[in-house]
C-alpha cells in the first residue's frame, strides 16, 4: 500500500518542474556562452517566460557597443559609455513582445559596462596575463504581461541600434518550450516557439 501511494506522488507532473528542467539543460550552454570566447560581433539574449512574467539578459561585448573594452578614460569615452546605457534601456529598444501580450517593463537593470565597478567580466575575461581583458554591456530587463498567453514572438532593435553587431545568440525558455537560435543583421523577430 504505501509503495504505490508513494509512486503516485512521485509522478505528479508539474509544468513548473519541466520549466525547471528545461532551464537546468540549457545552463551549460549558457555558461559556455558566458565565459567562452566573447566573441566580437555576437551578442547573447536570454529570454525566461515564467507566468505573467518575462526576464530578458543580454549581453554585449563592449567592442560592439563603444568600440573599446577598457574602462572609458576621456569624456568622450564616457559620454559615449552613458549614451549607449541611455540607448538600450530605451523602452522596447532591445526587446518588444508582441504587443498582443501588453507586457510593460517593471524593473532595467545595468549589471556591467565598462568602467562600471560591478564589471565582473572584465576580470572574468583576464584569465591569462598575456590575453587581452575583455568587457561587456550586460542587462537585464523584467516584464510583466497582461496576457501571457499570447506570448509566442518578440522583436529586437538591437541591429539598428549597434552598426557593429553581425549576430545575436537568442536562448527562450518558457511554456513553448526551450529552444536556442541564432538572429544575423538583419532579422529582428524571435519566435519562442520550438520548431
Ligand atoms: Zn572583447
Amino acid at each position: 500500500m504505501r509503495h504505490v501511494k508513494y509512486c503516485e506522488d512521485q509522478r505528479m507532473p508539474s509544468s513548473r518542474a519541466s520549466l525547471l528542467l528545461a532551464v537546468l539543460s540549457l545552463l551549460p550552454a549558457i555558461a559556455g556562452a558566458a565565459e567562452g570566447a566573447h566573441e566580437h560581433g555576437v551578442a547573447t539574449l536570454q529570454i525566461v517566460v515564467d507566468g505573467n512574467m518575462l526576464q530578458a539578459n543580454l549581453e554585449i561585448p563592449a567592442h560592439d557597443v563603444v568600440g573599446f573594452e577598457h574602462a572609458p578614460s576621456t569624456p568622450g569615452q564616457r559620454a559615449a559609455v552613458e549614451t549607449a546605457l541611455a540607448r538600450l534601456q530605451e523602452p522596447g529598444r532591445v526587446i518588444a513582445p508582441t504587443p498582443d501580450a501588453g507586457c510593460v517593463a517593471t524593473t532595467t537593470q545595468v549589471e556591467a559596462a565598462p568602467g562600471r565597478g560591478n564589471d565582473v567580466s572584465a576580470t572574468a575575461h583576464a584569465h591569462a596575463d598575456d590575453e587581452p581583458s575583455h568587457a561587456d554591456f550586460r542587462l537585464a530587463w523584467t516584464l510583466r504581461c497582461a496576457q501571457p498567453a499570447a506570448l509566442d514572438s518578440a522583436t529586437t532593435g538591437l541591429f539598428t541600434l549597434l552598426p557593429e553587431l553581425a549576430q545575436l545568440r537568442v536562448q527562450v525558455i518558457g511554456p513553448l518550450g526551450a529552444r536556442a537560435l541564432m538572429l544575423a543583421r538583419p532579422d529582428s523577430v524571435i519566435e519562442f516557439a520550438a520548431d
